[in-house]
């Protein structure tokens, strides 16, 4: 199926049509909305698909000539993970979008952070180089040197349509709600009324955060005529090589070779306070949990703080000499009485199993 027929605009819609359409199917048929809904996941795909091609000016160009195939020769695949599409998701930082501020652009924006492990297990701080579109300080945003009220709507910004019972007001198509229209574009911004400025926003990230998570700075946004939209940090943690992290529980593998687990055994285990040393009782069995209350990673809203959780994994010799097998072998004649007791239980069981298919 065609891209814009998915998204269900004109093969000539500008970006902002694009991203308007694509935003209202994307809340319609997100999968958090229509839970176990195999069609609306389909169609969510779809249109994820659509919008990651059609708000690319290179993939899109592509696409106009070529169509699908001429992406996929290229190198573009076109089935992703659903991690791409919540990443593409949250481009949509805050609720406040260009239309209602009459201007080219959001007013919120979006940043994305990784952070190490450790740095969002114990909080940090970072300075960050933002980009955001200011108002360009010769024209004050109007993008016009010079300008006169608009004929249209004599500056109200709207105008009255239909005739008899049925009137409607809507945004002046002339000046397109702004009121007054440009008798002189102005040089310093080609009459877009908007240049990209650069800054730099110092962040306090509190410890616990997760991938997926965000943060909202305010004021550090894009510029409207009536100050700045938000600044929305959107976090991507990396995952640590010795810790899981199940939300704020963290799990650790602990290798226990087998005569520890048989017989008892002190080890000492890695925390986020360092180390602790546990106990391996005598008769441990393999993914034998043992939990810590409150030495996982706090909650970064409220500090309450997760579990940490040892797994014992017990590892078995990889290789044996002759001396090893010898004693194990001995180890083995002597538990001939339970080895038995085991095996007829097993034989028992095949009993029992055959007897279902005589007649
Ligand atoms: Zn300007
Ligand atoms: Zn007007």
């Amino acid at each position: 199926m065609d891209y814009y027929e998915i998204l269900g605009v004109s093969r000539n819609a500008t970006k902002i049509e694009i991203k308007k359409a694509y935003r209202k199917l994307a809340m319609k048929y997100h999968p958090d909305k229509n839970p176990g809904d195999k069609e609306a996941e389909e169609k969510f795909k779809l249109i994820n698909e659509a919008y990651q091609v059609l708000s690319d000016d290179e993939k899109r160009a592509i696409y106009d000539k070529y169509g699908k195939e001429g992406l996929e020769g290229r190198g573009y695949k076109s089935d992703f993970n659903f991690d791409d599409i919540f990443d593409m998701f949250n481009d949509f930082f805050g609720d406040r979008y260009q239309e209602s501020y009459h201007m080219p652009y959001d007013i919120d924006i979006g940043y994305k952070l990784t952070l190490e492990f450790e740095e969002a297990a114990f909080g940090t701080s970072k300075e960050i180089e933002i980009e955001y579109y200011g108002l360009c300080p010769k024209c004050k945003g109007t993008g016009a040197e010079k300008t006169r009220t608009c004929p249209s709507c004599q500056g109200r910004g709207s105008i009255v349509v239909g005739n008899g019972f049925i009137r409607m007001t809507q945004t002046c198509p002339q000046c397109e709600g702004r009121g007054f229209i440009a008798e002189k574009i102005c040089s310093e911004c080609n009459g877009k009324g908007y240049i990209t400025k650069k800054e730099k926003v110092k962040i306090d990230i509190p410890a616990g955060v997760d991938t997926g998570m965000r943060m909202r700075i305010p004021g550090h946004g894009n510029e409207y005529p009536q100050g700045r939209g938000d600044l929305y940090i959107l976090f991507h943690v990396k995952p640590s090589k010795i810790f899981q992290r199940k939300g704020n529980n963290l799990l650790v593998d602990v290798p226990v070779f087998f005569t520890s687990a048989i017989l008892g055994d002190k080890i000492k285990i890695p925390t986020l306070n360092g180390e602790k040393e546990i106990e391996i009782k005598s008769n441990t069995k393999d993914k034998t949990k043992i939990v810590f209350r409150g030495e996982g990673l706090p909650d970064p809203n409220t500090g309450l703080k997760g579990d940490l959780i040892a797994i014992i994994n017990i590892v078995y010799p990889k290789k044996l000499n002759e001396e090893q097998k010898e004693l194990l072998e001995k180890l083995h004649e002597s538990f001939t009485g339970e080895i038995k007791e085991h095996k007829s239980l097993l034989e028992e069981a095949i009993e029992k199993v055959k007897g279902w298919f005589k007649k």
